[in-house]
């Protein structure tokens, strides 16, 4: 197969050259990390605060901090759930839009090929891959798109995004992945240059044990660099392949590894998410990686129809911590819960009843319950060591 080498950080260097390349920064903040390939996010770091602003493709029907011609502007602090952003980054923000209204003109607008239905694998070259996200946590993908393909995932419309700056043709999500041939490679440069830290694989764009990874194993390398350079993983996965990589990760001093249970119900599982482990086998799995000493935790997330008092009693005795969120891509999730047989599930008061019986139950049983962020901290890992 063809090597590409992935062009899209280039273009987007453009767009953010001012602030890339300016010493001091002019936004008076320190630029922490920024990452083109889930749509275009920065993170900013002044004293103990970590601001993150993500550019997604605009659309006059969502909500967000501020929009450009091309894109909504999102904005909130980091590992401060639900506080509301200061005057002074409010102004940051401000400023950082001005200078995207002012350049984005530079941002190509690559024509496309006519969307293509098949699926892809391309192997590609990156540049890097370690993507720092503040105090003392980090980010890798090994992969972007995902063959497990869950028709609500988040990741569509960011991914489709960064695929359009380079000029792709627009595929379903679940039928491309780009396979980063080199990522061990670059880790192992990159471990070299950064302190040690928590590495969060992967959050969002790919699942690090969908089933290319059986051939590829580009997460397993990178696990093996990350082990060797002093760094903690914190994995999460829909897919009982971790297993393969049991003994490697209890060979770090701390790792972690979290299974997305967003249900208890295999019959609603296959409707929302048929290309993923069945939820058996995920709750077992979690149960091999807690007896192998690992630090164990679950997303419910998105929360689905599903008997929540019977999910705490499966989950609690296997984890240290728990995240639970509702579904955000509502609309086009509506005939998954049509097929489900559940359309009452599609709503906010579905959410706050079910969140309601397991926060009140994992409470019960000693699980801790994490914010957006924070997952490292309910796990009682460290930052930088
Ligand atoms: S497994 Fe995760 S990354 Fe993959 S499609 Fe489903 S939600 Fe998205």
């Amino acid at each position: 197969m063809e090597r590409t080498r992935r062009e899209v950080d280039d273009r987007v260097r453009e767009l953010l050259a001012p602030l890339l390349d300016a010493r001091p920064s002019p936004l008076q903040w320190r630029l922490v990390g920024w990452d083109a390939e889930q749509g275009i996010s920065l993170t900013l770091e002044r004293g103990d605060r970590v601001l993150l602003i993500e550019l997604e493709a605009r659309d006059d029907e969502r909500d967000c901090h501020a929009r450009t011609a091309r894109f909504n502007v999102c904005a909130r602090l980091a590992f401060r759930e639900g506080e509301p952003l200061g005057d002074g980054e409010r102004r940051a923000v401000e400023q950082l839009v001005a200078m995207v209204r002012s350049r984005e003109g530079r941002l190509p607008e690559p024509p496309r090929a006519a969307a293509a239905s098949g699926s892809e694998v391309r192997e590609i070259e990156v540049d890097r891959l370690l993507i720092p996200e503040g105090n003392g946590h980090y980010y890798l993908n090994p992969y972007v798109g995902c063959m497990i393909g869950c028709a609500f995932c988040y990741a569509a419309e960011r991914v489709d995004l960064s695929r359009g700056l380079e000029g792709l043709a627009p595929r379903p999500w679940g039928r491309f992945v780009d396979v980063k041939i080199n990522a061990a490679d670059v880790l192992r440069r990159e471990v070299r240059a950064h302190r040690p830290g928590i590495v969060r694989i992967s959050p969002i764009i790919t699942d690090p044990y969908q089933p290319l990874e059986r051939r590829y194993a580009i997460t397993r390398q990178c696990l093996e660099v990350l082990r060797d350079g002093g760094f903690t993983p914190v994995i999460l996965t829909r897919a009982a392949l971790v297993l393969r990589d049991l003994d490697l990760l209890a060979s770090f001093p701390i790792a972690a590894v979290g299974f997305s249970v967003p249900t208890d119900d295999d019959r609603v599982r296959a409707q929302f998410e048929p290309g993923a482990d069945p939820i058996a086998a995920r709750i077992d799995a979690l149960a091999r990686c807690h007896a192998a000493g690992l630090r164990t935790f679950a997303a419910i997330q998105p929360a689905l129809p599903m008997d929540p008092a019977r999910l705490v009693a499966q989950i609690a005795p296997l984890v240290r911590a728990v995240r639970i969120d509702r579904m955000y891509a509502l609309p086009r999730a509506l005939p998954l819960y049509e097929a489900a047989g559940c359309p009452e599930a599609a709503t906010p008061e579905f959410f706050a009843a079910t969140a309601s019986v397991l926060r009140e139950g994992f409470a019960a049983r000693g699980v801790t319950l994490d914010g957006p962020d924070d997952l490292a901290g309910a796990l009682g890992l460290t930052g930088p060591r």
